[in-house]
């Protein structure tokens, strides 16, 4: 085994100074939500700009969260949308307080 150097990349040493690979990838979810200051977000952007692995596994989670987003929009179980039905209606009883019967044909 030969020490425990690690040199990846073209050996500049300078770059990211403010963030590392472990922190980027700590706050990449919070990066993806957009929970982070603008200062915190450019500082990672800028880490994903040099860093091929943060930036992979960011494209990663970015692809991921669509598919996700994309499958809860075509395949939405019928009792989860009878729960919500339910809650929106309990809440629109609970907010207006309007007789039921009362309808309007438009
Ligand atoms: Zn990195």
């Amino acid at each position: 085994m030969s020490g425990g150097q690690v040199s990846s990349g073209p050996g500049t040493d300078d770059v990211g100074a403010d963030v590392d690979c472990g922190s980027a990838i700590h706050q990449l979810y919070h990066y993806l939500d957009g929970e982070l200051t603008e200062q915190r977000r450019s500082e990672i952007s800028e880490h994903l700009d040099y860093c091929a692995p943060c930036a992979s596994a960011a494209g990663f989670e970015t692809e991921l969260r669509q598919v996700i987003a994309d499958k809860c929009k075509d395949h939405v179980p019928d009792t989860l949308m009878q729960r919500v039905a339910q809650q929106i209606e309990a809440e629109r009883r609970k907010q207006v307080d309007i007789d039921p019967e009362r309808e309007h044909p438009e």
